[in-house]
């Protein structure tokens, strides 16, 4: 595996690969890497020639009450996962060259960051879409694998590269979980033994909707009340939100007739987490 940290040098492989008729799988993140991240990989393998793997903690991405500087990072770990995983190119760049001096450019997805957590995280989105477009546009990858772990990402960045008529596949991956359902998340080393009972409970009551959705429950209302019954067993759990929307457009659902998705965002401890499910 070839660790490139200059825009330079990604944009000539970039043009190399093309020459070669080669097609590029991406998979953007910020590293600390887990069994979801490769997951991810292995996804990208599948429908490319050459993997190119993205670490950058994207700083515009975060809030100033945030964890920026408090993110995990572990950079010789994750070069070692990732080559192990069979990664070809590392890209790793730093900040000053993602966001050259003067920039003034941002990305912005309208409607699609509106709810679920637009509202909660602003300027979240718009930092995600910036960051993900100006890869894109160094790397100029044929595809680009992102998780269903972040469900509202994942369809903000579906809808950016759409309306942008960039000529990209993106491919959505189920979320990874560990043998007692919590979604593997970088954020996970922050919680000890007894914060992570309490965080089970958000997967616990995404579990609970879709079986009751499967059992023939159509009701919203009675779907939320449900999961919020879940919810409120977790004493030191504060939920941000639990909704059901629509899979695609993401506007709020009253019965569930196509597509949807149960989506929670809960904080414990002053630490946040997301987490969602298929409802159809
Ligand atoms: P992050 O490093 O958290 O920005 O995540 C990078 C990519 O990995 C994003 O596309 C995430 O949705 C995806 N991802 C994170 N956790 C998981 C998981 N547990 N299962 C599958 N994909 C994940």
């Amino acid at each position: 595996m070839k660790i490139i940290h200059s825009i330079s040098e990604i944009q000539q492989l970039s043009r190399d690969l093309a020459q070669e008729g080669k097609r590029i799988g991406f998979v953007p993140t910020m590293g600390f890497l887990h069994e979801g991240h490769l997951s991810l990989v292995n996804v990208a393998k599948q429908h490319s020639d050459v993997v190119v793997m993205s670490i950058f903690v994207n700083p515009t991405q975060f809030g100033p009450n945030e964890d920026y500087d408090s993110y995990p990072r572990d950079a010789e770990r994750d070069q070692k996962l990732a080559a192990e995983r069979g990664v070809d190119y590392l890209w790793m760049p730093e900040v000053s060259q993602m966001y050259p001096k003067g920039e003034q450019t941002k990305v912005v997805v309208t409607e699609l960051t509106r709810g679920l957590c637009g509202p909660f995280r602003p300027g979240h989105f718009m930092g995600v879409t910036t960051i993900v477009a100006k890869l894109f546009s160094a790397l100029q990858p044929q595809i680009a694998v992102f998780g269903e772990k972040d469900y509202q990402q994942l369809q903000v960045i579906r809808r950016m590269a759409k309306d942008l008529l960039m000529p990209i596949e993106i491919i959505g991956v189920p979320t990874l979980r560990d043998e007692d359902g919590l979604a593997k998340s970088s954020r996970n080393v922050y919680l000890n033994e007894e914060e992570r009972k309490q965080v089970l409970y958000i997967s616990q009551a995404i579990k609970a909707v879709q079986q009751a959705v499967k059992k023939g429950e159509k009701q919203v209302q009675k779907l939320l009340s449900l999961g919020k019954d879940i919810l409120a067993q977790a004493p030191d759990l504060q939920l941000e939100y639990l909704e059901i929307v629509d899979a695609e457009n993401l506007q709020k659902l009253e019965v569930i007739q196509r597509p949807a998705r149960v989506l929670i965002a809960a904080y414990v401890n002053h630490k946040r987490f997301i987490d969602n499910g298929a409802l159809t």
